[in-house]
């Protein structure tokens, strides 16, 4: 697996598109070539697996989807009142609070942040996603600046958050 080749630029986008037909195609869409949703085990679920290596910095895909006016469970906010809800990609990206993928909401670029690897996970910090997450939830990821506790950029804990996270305080 580690010596795949480096992939730059749009030549690694080859074969069927991730996003359905509807969607209007650019150069760097995510294909079933790159990328597999794959059974991540345990309470993560399924998520997207790249089969390319990235260097730190580049681009992995170019995200897309259908602009929704209110947050969900699929859904990335790029406006106060719109927001991208993407069930074909985004929504496999696990989340991490120290992740490999930064999505730029100018460009609906996700770059990597560190180097990629095949067979690497990718995920997005969900707190940095919508202003209130659809759904809130506890975070043991691991990262040292992990807040144990994932909610919107302007909201604080819910009860059950602020429950957990006295708990976890007191534990
Ligand atoms: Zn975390």
């Amino acid at each position: 697996m580690t010596s795949a080749p480096i992939h730059t630029g749009a030549s690694i986008y080859t074969g069927a598109s991730i996003y359905p037909e509807f969607i209007p195609a650019t150069d760097a869409h995510p294909t079933h070539d790159t990328f597999e949703v794959i059974e991540a085990g345990g309470a993560r679920g399924r998520g997207l697996r790249s089969k390319a290596r990235f260097a730190a910095g580049s681009r992995v895909a170019r995200i897309s989807g259908v602009l929704v006016s209110a947050s969900g469970l699929d859904t990335i906010q790029i406006s106060p009142t719109l927001h991208l809800h993407d069930r074909w990609f985004c929504r496999y990206l696990l989340h991490g609070c120290e992740p490999n993928l930064l999505l730029d909401l100018a460009t609906l670029d996700a770059l990597a942040r560190c180097d990629i690897a095949p067979g690497d996970y990718l995920g997005i910090d969900y707190a940095a996603t919508e202003d209130r997450l659809a759904h809130q939830f506890a975070c043991a990821c691991g990262a040292g600046t992990c807040l144990g506790w994932i909610h919107g950029r302007k909201e604080t804990p819910n009860a059950e958050g602020r429950a957990y996270l006295a708990r976890r305080a007191g534990g």
